[in-house]
């Protein structure tokens, strides 16, 4: 399957026709961007660790019964996927407390809820990704009522096995965010990626950052904390 027309650049990903008009090909940049596209930097190497990251627990995924786009890797950065229409919502799930939660809140980061919290932004670059409730969700006809909560049974069952996933590895699951869509005969399935530009991940002894964070917040070692948690991954999948 060869790359057509290049159908949209966004900030971490390419997107790609095919010959086949249901698939696309998705193509990992090492561009990093954080704050809303404020702040802008590059990650090396970071393209081809979310690629194998985002495909492998995809794949993972799957085996769990959870509908993914993800049809097969490519090469290193690319990755042909099943052509979905976006839900304009990001789905975020937190076991910990951290980021905009602990801010919102006044709350410290790495308090562990008694249970996942889910919540949903409007996936709208001009407006900066502004929360919403699903009744807002429904009055801008982002989705309906069923899919929406097909969308909350999907993304707490990820967080399950994400979670059970990265325990195995000594690595704490802390926050994600999911993008689901539609495919043709309108199923909803798990698109865009997972990987530590849209997942926390914490080692579980430590609490040190694995993640997108250390590019956020300036803390250096970023490209080896890329490398470090996919080194993880890998170990525990060779198993
Ligand atoms: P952004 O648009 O936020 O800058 P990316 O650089 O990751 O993000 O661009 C990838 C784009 O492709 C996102 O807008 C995402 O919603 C979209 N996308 C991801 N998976 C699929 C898919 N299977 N089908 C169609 N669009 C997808
Ligand atoms: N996240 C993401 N894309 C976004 C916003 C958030 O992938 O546009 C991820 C982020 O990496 C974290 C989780 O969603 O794992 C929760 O992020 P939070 O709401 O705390 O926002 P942030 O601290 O990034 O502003």
């Amino acid at each position: 399957m060869n790359k057509g027309k290049q159908l949209y650049e966004g900030k971490a990903k390419k997107v790609f026709a095919t010959e086949d008009p249901e698939l696309l090909i998705v193509s990992y940049k090492d561009d990093a961007t954080a704050f809303n596209g404020l702040k802008k930097g590059t990650i090396q190497g970071k393209g081809v660790i979310n690629n194998r990251m985002s495909n492998a627990l995809m794949r993972m995924l799957e085996g769990e019964g959870i509908p993914t786009h993800f049809v097969r890797e490519i090469s290193e950065r690319d990755t042909l996927v099943k052509k979905v229409q976006i839900v304009p919502l990001e789905v975020i799930v937190r076991n910990i407390s951290a980021g905009s939660f602990a801010k919102r809140y006044g709350v410290e980061e790495g308090i562990t809820f008694s249970a996942p919290t889910i919540e949903f932004s409007y996936k709208n670059d001009e407006l900066g990704d502004p929360l919403l409730n699903e009744y807002h969700a429904l009055a801008l006809n982002l989705a309906t009522k069923e899919e929406i909560q097909t969308i909350k049974d999907l993304s707490f069952r990820v967080n399950d096995a994400l979670k059970a996933f990265w325990a195995s590895c000594g690595v704490t699951l802390v926050d994600f965010k999911l993008e689901f869509g539609r495919l043709g005969d309108g199923t909803i399935a798990l698109a865009d990626e997972i990987s530590p530009d849209t997942c926390r991940l914490w080692d579980s002894k430590t609490h040190e950052k694995l993640d997108k964070d250390r590019f956020r917040r300036d803390m250096g070692g970023v490209v080896e904390a890329y490398r470090e948690i996919m080194g993880r991954l890998e170990k525990q999948m060779e198993k």
